[in-house]
């Protein structure tokens, strides 16, 4: 690492993630004006009314809009109508409707700055965002404006909307839960930022491979420029990784040495909905730092200055796409430091132009921090303020746990973060010093309240003992937060009883809560089921925005429930959801599907916990029963078509087997003359943030089936029920909660709960009992996906095995139940007056789960925050 180190630095205390020195950086979000004797703002620069005259307004109507894009085509593109295709005018449109968001941005901005209101800082490594034409649009309440200029233009606004690539900065429903949060935020007129990272390449595209195995692609969603970012070249922070530390007076340390990597902002605008308040997603990207090779060069070792800035470039390049797990990787370390480094950076900067003392810094900024990724953010800020702002160790102590909180989302040993110390102490020596310095001050008091427990002790340490120990960053986050959340009733009741037991014991439960995940209403039915959304505006007899953001107003519908005129348009509509979704996958992979079927859906990631093994076994057994049926039987049984989309881990060995054995299931089953009318089976590849706006609308049924108690929340089934689709689900995650308001007659529950788990897994291990025993149905299936009846039998034994042997996922326990429910399923489907009933009910009952309420939870019990109206 010796080339990249600026000998200038060399054993002086360096200012880590300075802000650049220029006045202009000043002005971008921290500017407070200066006032003239009589107390009225003195304009900053120039004459005032050449500017005012200068400044941009909102283009409003049809023939502002055209202009506007036109100018976008004729200048930023440098095109005319005579070679514009869809690509190009959507670019025009979306630049031209950035132009309005950042009226609104600039709006925003400036009244944070003048009213410096106390804001919250949403740190998330992934930010799902989709697409975002559409959706700002709708917030923006121009599309109907929009879409009569780009008629004009001789374009088609929905297909413009198609060309937009999505933004995949996530794996899935952590990363949606985020964009969710910033929607919310933004269309409640809370000062909110995001915090992520820009990766070049997002999560990877799907391909399925001749037999059937998932094959993954790069994402090069930054191909074409991307009209939704503002890059800031202007705000740069250098990152320090490596170097030494040395420890001087009691607690402080100086840092130096090793290798700076510049941090550089790119802003994406979040628009509220209906209102002006448009927040700000800050996204990191890395480049190595100018002239910081200089001295490489000069020895003539080129090739180690190249490789110096690209491991500098490399840091930002790719999301990893692993849901669930980890891995500890050395790279995806760097990530999280950089991002949490640079937005602590950016966060103080901007605290300290309010000029107040750094010990209010907690009256006016909150820091969520979603799971454990950026928990680092709790000894950096223990770093600068004990380091370079010389605030004594127990001050900052207190500063740092008032401002951060933690979420976690999943009890599962295998996704809980643990880094190797060896690693850190290279990579992060200052910060593992601090955090050797809080872990003692931290076990002495737990010693003092539990004496002798020297058990307790191990189990709460920051350090794992071992070879090698390792850093447990769940515990790190709970210490230096003032709350902790689980994201569902039952997953935060868990995270109290098993993972922070002893920490509730020490500090008291009131520490240790709930937010229950929501979804946003504006992409969740306005957008993604407009027909939907105008059926229950009619009904209703109030506008769409009264119910987008009150979704409680949706209550309303009930009264409709029994009109069968309400009825039939409702069932349209579904109707006309599954025929959209029908032209979609013709129209992308060719298929024909039977859209007077029933839809059963199963999308999100693929993971042994979420048991979509236990979903297509259950296929496959209806399948066998199906056949075995004379054909008489068989023209009375009503058709279904079975959905799964979602992408598996690329190391994931075990869930990737199971989409090939979906994929070769579908083969077999769609081609098999005698139930191809009445059973049909498709992976959709590369499930997308627009894919499932496409399918969730079209569903009847959807399955959330996995293992009591380990599912935290589940975001997918609260977007199918707002959808009105019914569930079929274990008594897990948000589950629960969907059923309590809906009520559990509309809702398929089976299988054991979260209590009997442990002793069922136990019993497994020390008495197993053969599957031909436990449960013949499933037996039989096994055996005929063994015997190749889908294809070479012997591909698959390693997925079956995990079922024969262990079962730790309890497919054996729960599929007698689970079959059991699907036959209830289609009885209820039979009756489609009550199920039409059933499904209007679930709608109308799902005012709990906007994320607008989750949002407001975390304002009023968390961050503290006020709504500030922008004028
Ligand atoms: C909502 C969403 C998820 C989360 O799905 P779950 O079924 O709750 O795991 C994942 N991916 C995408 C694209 C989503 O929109």
């Amino acid at each position: 690492m010796t080339s990249t180190i600026d000998p200038s630095t060399i054993g002086k205390p360096t200012k880590q993630a300075k802000a650049s020195p220029r006045r202009h950086v000043r002005s971008l979000t921290g500017f407070t004006p200066e006032k003239d004797a009589s107390g009225k703002e003195k304009w900053p620069i120039g004459d005032e009314k050449v500017w005012k005259e200068g400044i941009p307004g909102l283009t409003q109507d049809t023939p502002e809009i055209t202009k506007s894009v036109v100018h976008h085509v004729h200048t930023s593109l440098a095109r005319q109508a005579y070679n514009l295709d869809n690509l190009g005018a959507y670019q025009a449109a979306a630049l031209s409707v950035r132009d309005n968001l950042l009226v609104n941005w600039n709006d925003t901005q400036l009244q944070y700055s003048r009213k410096t209101p106390k804001r919250a800082y949403y740190l998330s490594l992934e930010f799902l965002m989709g697409r975002t034409l559409d959706n700002a649009l709708l917030n923006l309440g121009l599309k109907d404006k929009y879409q009569d200029g780009i008629t004009k233009l001789g374009f088609n606004l929905e297909d413009l909307i198609d060309q937009e690539r999505d933004a995949g900065l996530g794996n899935g429903g952590l990363g949606r839960l985020a964009a969710c949060y910033l929607d919310s935020s933004a269309s409640q007129e809370l000062p909110v930022w995001g915090y992520g990272l820009r990766y070049k390449y997002g999560i990877f595209q799907q391909h399925i491979g001749p037999d059937g195995s998932q094959l993954e692609a790069p994402d090069p969603w930054l191909e074409h420029d991307n009209p939704w970012e503002l890059a800031r070249t202007d705000v740069t922070y250098q990152i320090r990784f490596y170097g030494h530390s040395e420890r001087f007076e009691g607690n402080k340390g100086i840092w130096s040495g090793g290798q700076e990597v510049l941090a550089i902002a790119y802003d994406v605008p979040i628009p509220g909905y209906e209102t002006k308040t448009t927040n700000n997603l800050r996204l990191w990207e890395s480049r190595p730092k100018r002239g910081f090779d200089l001295q490489s060069f000069n020895a003539g070792d080129y090739e180690r200055a190249v490789e110096a800035s690209n491991s500098a470039e490399a840091i930002t390049s790719v999301l990893y796409p692993n849901d669930h797990t980890t891995f500890g990787k050395e790279l995806r370390l760097k990530q999280q430091y950089f991002w949490t480094a640079a937005s602590l950076a950016d966060i103080i900067r901007r605290f300290k132009n309010t000029d107040k003392p750094l010990t209010e810094f907690p009256e006016y900024v909150s820091i969520q921090l979603n799971d454990t990724h950026p928990t680092l953010a709790i000894p950096e800020l223990m770093r600068i303020l004990v380091d370079e702002e010389d605030v004594p160790w127990d001050q900052a102590w207190q500063i740092t746990t008032n401002t951060f909180f933690y979420t976690n989302h999943t009890v599962l040993p295998e996704a809980l973060e643990k880094w190797p110390i060896p690693l850190l102490e290279n990579l992060l020596p200052r910060h593992l010093q601090i955090i050797y310095d809080i872990n003692l001050e931290f076990l002495q008091a737990v010693d003092k309240k539990f004496p002798g427990d020297k058990e307790k002790l191990a189990r709460m340490s920051l350090i794992e003992e071992g070879f090698p120990k390792n850093l447990r960053m769940a515990n790190l986050a709970c210490i230096g937060s003032r709350k902790v959340n689980g994201v569902a009733e039952l997953h935060s009741e868990l995270v109290r009883e098993t993972i922070m037991k002893d920490f509730v014991d020490f500090y008291g439960v009131s520490k240790f809560s709930n937010v229950t995940n929501g979804i946003t209403p504006r992409r969740w039915l306005d957008q993604c089921n407009p027909g939907l959304s105008n059926l229950i505006s009619e009904t209703l007899k109030i506008p769409k925005a009264v119910f987008l953001k009150d979704l409680y107003k949706l209550e309303g519908l009930l009264e409709f429930v029994d009109n069968p005129a309400f009825q039939k348009k409702w069932a349209a509509v579904k109707q006309s959801n599954k025929e959209r979704l029908a032209k979609h996958v013709e129209a992308t992979l060719g298929l024909k599907i039977n859209t007077r079927a029933m839809f059963d859906v199963q999308i999100k990631r693929l993971h042994e916990y979420k048991r979509q093994t236990l979903n297509i076994m259950g296929v496959i057994h209806r399948y066998l029963t199906l056949k075995d049926l004379s054909p008489a039987e068989r023209k009375k049984v009503n058709p279904k078509v079975v959905f799964f989309a979602g992408k598996a881990a690329p190391g994931y060995y075990i869930a990737k087997l199971t989409i090939r054995l979906i994929v070769n299931v579908a083969r077999v089953i769609n081609n098999d003359p005698d139930t191809k009318d009445i059973l049909s089976l498709y992976f959709l590849p590369d499930y997308s943030v627009s894919l499932a706006e496409v399918l969730i609308p079209a569903s009847d049924i959807s399955q959330h089936i996995s293992t009591a108690g380990t599912e935290a929340s589940g975001t997918s089934n609260m977007k199918f029920c707002l959808n009105g689709g019914l569930l079929v689900g274990t008594v897990d995650g948000a589950n629960i909660e969907i059923a309590e308001e809906v009520g559990e007659s509309n809702v398929f529950f089976f299988g054991h709960l979260t209590p009997a788990v442990e002793d069922l897994r136990y019993q497994h291990m020390y008495h197993p009992v053969p599957i031909e025993q436990k449960c013949p149905p499933l037996a039989r299936v096994l055996n005929e996906v063994s015997s190749g009846r889908f294809g070479d039998g012997g591909v698959y034994e390693p997925l079956l095995n995990t079922i024969r042997q262990h079962d730790y996922y309890l497919l054996t326990e729960d599929f007698d139940s689970y079959i059991r429910a699907l036959e209830l399923v289609d009885e209820a489907y039979q009756d489609r007056t009550e199920w039409i009933k059933k499904s209007i009910r679930t709608t109308a009952k799902m005012g709990k789960f906007s994320s607008d309420r989750a949002i407001q939870d975390y304002a009023q019990e968390y961050w503290n925050i006020e709504s500030t109206k922008v004028e």
